[in-house]
């Protein structure tokens, strides 16, 4: 029995029997190290844009102004942030996109009681939404 490199198993005779062994360390794949590294610039990138948008909006929920910092521990405290274009309709995370906003705005928003539109560095545009 010999061990040979996966490449090297075309040139074994075709009634070589084969057996895949897994290697011991096997390096991580190229891709992996790069999906690693992109991940770790992404977290680095998600907290400093939160950074920027809780010093701008000055811990305040930008729709009521009521203090609303992210880092309370208090549920009526605690800030919460918004992505205006939702990450899932494209929307960057980029701090002309994301906003402070208290835990009931902010529910509100996601039950359409309340819009939120426009670049958060800039101007935005509040409306209640009444029924
Ligand atoms: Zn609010």
């Amino acid at each position: 029995m010999a061990l040979v490199a996966l490449h090297a198993t075309r040139r074994l005779p075709l009634d070589a029997r084969a057996i895949p062994v897994p290697l011991m360390f096997p390096k991580p794949a190229p891709r992996v190290v790069a999906r690693a590294a992109w991940d770790a610039i992404a977290a680095n990138q998600r907290r400093s844009v939160y950074a920027a948008v809780d010093r701008r909006d000055a811990y305040r929920c930008v729709a009521c102004r009521k203090p609303a910092d992210p880092r309370a521990m208090e549920m009526t405290r605690h800030g919460h942030h918004h992505h205006i274009t939702f990450r899932s309709q494209g929307g960057q995370h980029v701090t002309g996109n994301v906003c402070l906003l208290c835990p009931v705005c902010h529910a509100d928003i996601h039950a359409h009681r309340l819009t939120i539109a426009g670049n958060a560095d800039r101007k935005l545009t509040i409306e209640r939404v009444t029924a």
